[in-house]
Order: structure tokens, then sequence, then C-alpha cells
């Protein structure tokens, strides 16, 4: 009785938990035409102001729009999609 019992919790703390996928999702990343009503004023790159005149970029990242600055900053978020995502929330939520 005692040893089934043992083998009873053994079982219970062995018992795999649920198998965690390794990598997340890819977010797909497109330059798309930039919307008149995009929220932000600033670059989520580098925080800098997007003036209109420069090479500002919009972005679909993972189905929302994100502008950056330049080129550079557009192979930034191509390169970590999800961070800029995350970061993009954070400062329409913090405005
Ligand atoms: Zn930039």
């Amino acid at each position: 009785m005692l040893v089934a019992l043992l083998l009873l919790v053994g079982l219970l703390v062995a018992s795999p938990a649920a198998p965690a996928s390794p990598g997340h999702e890819r977010v797909s990343v497109s330059r798309v035409a930039p919307s008149p009503d995009y929220p932000l004023e600033v670059c989520v790159v580098t925080g800098d102001p997007l003036a209109p005149a420069k090479d500002r970029r919009a972005l679909d990242v993972g189905g929302q729009e994100i502008q950056v600055c330049c080129a550079a900053c557009q192979a930034e978020v191509e390169a970590r999609p999800e961070s800029y995502l995350a970061k993009f929330r954070e400062l329409l939520a913090d405005r």
C-alpha cells in the first residue's frame, strides 16, 4: 500500500508539464503606405520624432502599423519584430 502511494506521488511529481513550444511564432514585417492617423510621433527604435519629410517608413508588423524614421530602423524592426511591437504598445499606453 505504501509502495503504491509512493508510486502515485512519484507519478504526480514527475507528470510532464504541457510541452512548451520552443521558439515563438514569427511576426512578419512588410512595408506599407503610411496611414495619416498613425498615433505615435516618435520612432519606436530611436525614440526620435518622426519628421514627415524624413525617410519615414511605415511597416506592417504582425498586422499592426509601426512607423520608423529610417531604413536602419526598419532593419532593426525586421530583426526583432516582437520587441518593437511590445515597445509600440508601451509607447501608445504612455502617451
Ligand atoms: Zn531610424
